[in-house]
């Protein structure tokens, strides 16, 4: 069953955060000395999460991607991972991290089924890492990479958000080192989300202009197409390296967008942009049957008519979308909350 929305977008890919808590501190993500974090019983259970998906499933998703915050930092993950797998209209059942505890997890990961791993990673300098990302992990996130190219993953890529003045110097290392790894890199224009708070139009690199700064060493890109509903447009070197870029910021795709996102308190979100969401976990825990709440999700995305980052490009002068003010008092506007 296919369900779409008013753009006739449908509802395929769903992002699942299952923390909102992580273990580094990124400029662009999580820049405040302070948090309001989600209490603790609001998270949903694997047994909730498990009968939301299969909700979701019965109504077109086939797509899944685990997320955070830090979904390494959530207990016993590969045991979700594991009955994720076991669902059999998942076709895709993939996961975000920041790497740090990767070597420990990546193994099981792979034996409990999980398909695809993408890694964020955004320098290969020690101290940069530590301005960006504020711990001293780099050493664990190599090592996590490694883990993961060596547990057998059908797909790994890297993930650099790319930051005026402070990396944009790194995009040919970052794409070295991802065919050294057998990684796939894409980078991603540093996005106005809820959580950005030092965002600023001028710490930007576009997807245009890393394109030529990456064209002019290493000659002609050649746009590889074929990309569908995928946030990332890739793209062939001609020594044959293929890279992406997820130009959100600069030309968005809200046109083909088919994701949305559960919070790992259960708030249903149909936009990265959306300033409030659908919360499924009270109809979840009040009794609501899988056909209820399969019901309720068709009625609301065929009312969907969000497309955020495409009405911020058009909003003209652009500065951070949310107040801190009002990240305080609502933690769900967060980024790593949301789960990117
Ligand atoms: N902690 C995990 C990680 O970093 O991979 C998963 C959650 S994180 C929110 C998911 C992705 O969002 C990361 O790749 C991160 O780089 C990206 N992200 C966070 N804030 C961003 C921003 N302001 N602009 C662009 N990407 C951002
Ligand atoms: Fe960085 Fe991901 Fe943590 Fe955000 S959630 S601070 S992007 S590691
Ligand atoms: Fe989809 Fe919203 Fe992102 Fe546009 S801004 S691609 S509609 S999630």
């Amino acid at each position: 069953m296919l369900t779409v929305d008013r753009f006739a977008r449908p509802l395929r890919s769903l992002r699942i955060s299952v923390t909102d808590r992580c273990n580094l501190r990124c400029q662009y993500c999580m820049p405040e000395p302070e948090y309001v974090w989600l209490p603790r019983e609001s998270l949903l259970t694997f047994e909730e999460t498990t009968a939301l998906v299969d909700a979701f499933a019965s109504v077109g998703v086939d797509r899944v991607r685990i997320t955070g915050g830090e979904p390494l930092l959530r207990r016993n993950l590969p045991e979700l991972i594991e009955q994720l797998a076991a669902r059999p209209l998942l076709a895709d059942l993939s996961l975000t991290t920041n790497g740090v505890l990767l070597r420990e997890h990546a193994a099981a990961l792979r034996a409990a089924g999980l398909h695809r791993i993408t890694i964020s990673l955004d320098t290969l300098r020690e101290d940069r890492f530590r301005e960006i990302a504020r711990f001293d992990e780099l050493p664990a996130v190599l090592a996590g990479i490694d883990a993961a190219a060596r547990a057998g993953f059908a797909s790994l890529k890297i993930d650099s958000v790319v930051l005026r003045n402070r990396n944009d110097d790194e995009l040919v290392p970052l794409l070295e080192f991802g065919r050294s790894v057998g990684a796939e890199v894409r980078f991603i224009e540093y996005m106005d989300v809820g959580g950005a708070t030092r965002w600023s139009p001028d710490a930007v690199v576009s997807r245009q202009e890393i394109l030529a700064r990456v064209g002019a060493v290493y000659g002609a890109i050649e746009p590889l197409g074929g990309r569908a509903s995928a946030p990332a447009e890739r793209f062939r070197l001609p020594d044959g390296t293929t890279f992406g870029i997820i130009a959100s910021t600069t030309e968005p795709f809200c046109a083909a967008c088919d994701r949305s996102r559960l919070t790992a308190d259960g708030l249903w979100l149909l936009c990265l942009y959306a300033r409030g969401g659908v919360d499924l976990r009270r109809p979840l825990r009040e009794g609501a049957t899988g056909e209820e709440i399969a019901r309720l999700i068709t009625t609301v995305w065929s009312m969907r008519a969000d497309r955020g980052a495409e009405e911020r490009l058009g909003a003209g002068a652009r500065e951070p979308l949310i107040p801190l003010a009002a990240l305080k008092r609502d933690a769900h506007l967060e980024m790593h909350t949301r789960g990117g």
